[in-house]
């Protein structure tokens, strides 16, 4: 059995058809929660319902522009603890509200710090209860939704298993007569997969299936195993921390990344595009070498010395992922050449 869990619940699983906040189910999970943690199991929990939670006592509705947003973000988050807060304490288990914006994971420093707080809150047997601080990110610098939050957080401590629960029991192909079905297992994350992920799908979260299928690959490339599951049936993660199979499983890559290097990957968002020749693809790739301005063909993007760019081949497929050594008007001017240095170190450099 696993022995540190990530849980991520989303918007949907935590309303009423009313749109109010279920408690009721918010409840049940804390109780489903609290199971595992008597069976020694370290659990962080990560929450939506925020924005839900501050709209409905504002009366807002859907709330629609980005003030509105997060001004319910912010009635909603108290709201939200509170409950959860109430849930546990039943059960005499302490909890924390950890809020986290993307600049938090972007930053090195902030990054390891923030594995230092939860690990330190697990070591206490406290719950750390994670949402994405809302009210004070700004839109585009957001993570955005909470399946990537949770899998950046899951990556961030090196859990063993996250688990979405979600209002759907799964993830779902196909078959030839175009009828769904649910994949109990996923092994590899292939084209067919990311295209059935399609849009982002229920009413109140943010993501959807193409979210979660995001989550996966983060899940995949640090060894963390994410299973899919309903959260409105009975007992589904006793039973799925127990070892059964339920809803759908993602398996991670055999070999994961190191921790540096995951947090190079997904930790931030690039701020430009490198372009390179088949010449350095195999470089990179095959020989594991650096990256030199003269496999690289154009340059997308301003960005300064030290910024994550994405590299891609030919085709615009990303390739991999690395910080800079020289900023984009400093790379143009040498692009081509084989006698100045890297444009992208090799520890600073991870395959995709
Ligand atoms: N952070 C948002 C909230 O608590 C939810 C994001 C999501 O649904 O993924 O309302």
């Amino acid at each position: 059995m696993a022995k540190t869990i990530v849980i991520k619940i989303g918007s949907s699983s935590l309303t009423d058809p009313q749109g109010k906040l279920d408690t009721k189910n918010l409840k049940r999970v804390v109780a489903e929660i609290v199971k595992l943690i008597a069976q020694k199991t370290q659990v962080v929990l990560v929450t939506s319902g925020a924005i839900v939670c501050g709209a409905e006592k504002l009366g807002l509705g859907k709330p629609k522009t980005i003030p509105e947003k997060q001004a319910a973000a912010a009635v909603g988050q108290s709201r939200l603890m509170r409950q959860y807060e109430k849930a546990f304490e039943e059960f005499g288990v302490t909890v924390a509200q950890v809020l986290l914006t993307r600049d938090a994971i972007a930053d090195r420093e902030r990054y390891l710090n923030v594995r230092n707080t939860l690990n330190t809150l697990l070591a206490e047997n406290v719950v750390p209860i994670i949402n994405e601080n809302d009210t004070v990110a700004i839109e585009e610098l957001k993570i955005g939704d909470n399946d990537n939050l949770a899998a950046l957080a899951a990556s961030c401590i090196g859990a063993d298993l996250l688990v979405i629960m979600t209002d759907v029991d799964g993830f779902y192909l196909k078959n030839e007569e175009g009828i769904s079905y649910l994949v109990p297992e996923i092994k590899e994350i292939t084209r067919e997969v990311e295209e059935a992920a399609g849009h982002p799908s229920t009413q109140l979260g943010t993501g959807g299936m193409i979210t979660k299928i995001q989550a996966a690959k983060i899940c995949s490339d640090a060894g963390v195993h994410l299973a899919i599951i309903n959260s409105r049936k009975l007992d589904l993660l006793t039973k799925l921390a127990g070892g059964e199979k339920i809803g759908t499983l993602f398996i991670p890559k055999v070999s994961k990344l190191e921790s540096r290097k995951r947090w190079l990957a997904h930790g931030l968002k690039p701020e430009g595009t490198l372009m390179i020749d088949p010449g350095a693809e195999a470089a990179l790739i095959k020989n594991g070498k650096s990256l030199l301005p003269v496999g690289v063909k154009t340059i997308k993007g301003n960005f300064q010395a030290g910024a994550l760019v994405a590299v891609t081949d030919e085709t615009g497929k990303e390739l991999a992922r690395g910080l800079v050594n020289l900023s984009s008007q400093e790379l143009k001017g040498v692009i081509g050449r084989k006698d100045v240095g890297e444009a992208i170190h090799r520890d600073n450099l991870v395959i995709l």
